[in-house]
């Protein structure tokens, strides 16, 4: 058994969530100690209890230490089973990082699988659908599989309440993927929604993203969504180069004014055309797992996170993969995956 500290490097729920999907992937069992030691609130909340019981279901896998709060959790794969799922995060925990947890074990499954999943589709700290869609299930897909995500209601951060359905076309197996140039700037959007809150906030977070970055006027738009789908608030700034789509997101949050979220947001995305990089910082921690699934992977990206960094060390324990992060003297860093 693979006996995974929950406290080393970053010590968040990514630690976890990666050690249940390549569980599932390789079959191999693994004891976790020390879950979030790294938080505020350690221990599994309920977001990270949905995905281990999403990853249990998916895996019939056994399971010791699947509570709220537990620091310690025993896992035990048996064989992943394709089918239909619907995994519900009972608050406004993020389904996307549920999804995460068990989107690479039906990735090479032996048939396909479609899931229901409910709870946050736009919460700060995790992947916004938009971006799940767009920026990383597009490269999965440039990988083997086929994977479609349809938002059929958003969910914000704290009312929750989101759906969304994906289905997955599964492949033999993930071929390696490089993504070192970005290409051509094909076309840029910025749109700020609001659901159940004063449209002026959503104005106020496009004047302030208009203030940084030089795109056309007629490349920003405010949204209003249904009252009921609220209260929330999300700035999604989408850049499209010929290889890759990033997409920024900000939040409004209580005590941060609007023009704070549209400025940060904006100043973001700008480093990120600056840097000349093909794979922006979140994209840069999910794509090593699949690459190191795949055997091989490249690319170029900003200054790698801690989060990257902790990540890498997950998959080295279940996998043996060396994923290098080379700083280049001018121009963007290089990451290379190698199994
Ligand atoms: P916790 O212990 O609170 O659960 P965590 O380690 O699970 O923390 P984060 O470090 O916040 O959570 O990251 C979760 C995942 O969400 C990562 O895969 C990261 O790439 C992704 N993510 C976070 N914010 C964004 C964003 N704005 N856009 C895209 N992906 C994001």
């Amino acid at each position: 058994m693979i006996t995974i500290d929950g406290a080393a490097g970053e010590g968040g729920g990514q630690v976890l969530r990666t050690s249940l999907s390549l569980a599932l992937c390789t079959g191999q069992a693994f004891r976790i100690e020390d879950i979030r030691a790294g938080r505020e609130r350690p221990g599994l909340m309920r977001q990270h209890l949905t995905a281990v019981e999403a990853a249990r279901a998916v895996g019939a896998a056994d399971c010791e230490g699947a509570a709220l709060g537990s620091g310690t959790l025993e896992f035990r794969p048996g064989t992943v089973r394709p089918g239909e799922y619907r995994f519900a995060v009972g608050t406004a925990g993020s389904a996307t990082l549920v999804l995460q947890t068990v989107l690479p074990p039906l990735l090479a499954a032996s048939g396909p699988s479609r899931l229901v999943l409910e709870g946050g589709t736009h919460n700060p700290h995790a992947p916004p659908f938009e971006f799940l869609d767009q920026t990383f299930l597009a490269q999965l897909n440039r990988m083997g599989p086929q994977v479609t995500a349809t938002l059929e209601r958003p969910g914000f951060y704290p009312a929750g309440g989101g759906r969304m359905v994906v289905e997955v076309a599964p492949a033999a197996r993930l071929s390696p993927l490089a993504l070192v140039d970005r290409g051509d700037l094909l076309g840029v959007e910025a749109v700020a929604r609001v659901a159940g809150l004063h449209p002026d906030i959503a104005a106020k977070e496009i004047q302030a993203a208009q203030r940084v970055l030089d795109w056309g006027e007629d490349c920003f738009r405010t949204e209003e969504l249904p009252a009921e789908w609220g209260p929330g608030n999300v700035l999604l700034l989408t850049a499209r180069f010929a290889a890759v789509t990033e997409v920024v997101a900000g939040f409004g949050e209580r005590g941060v004014s609007a023009h704070t979220v549209g400025e940060k947001a904006a100043k973001r995305m700008a480093g990120f055309v600056a840097s000349g990089a093909a794979v922006g910082p979140y994209l840069a921690d999910q794509l090593l797992l699949p690459m190191a699934l795949a055997g091989h992977g490249e690319f170029t990206t900003v200054k790698p996170s801690r989060h990257a960094r902790t990540d890498a060390e997950v998959i080295r324990h279940f996998l043996g993969t060396r994923v290098d992060f080379i700083e280049a003297a001018d121009g963007p860093w290089r990451v290379e995956v190698r199994g």
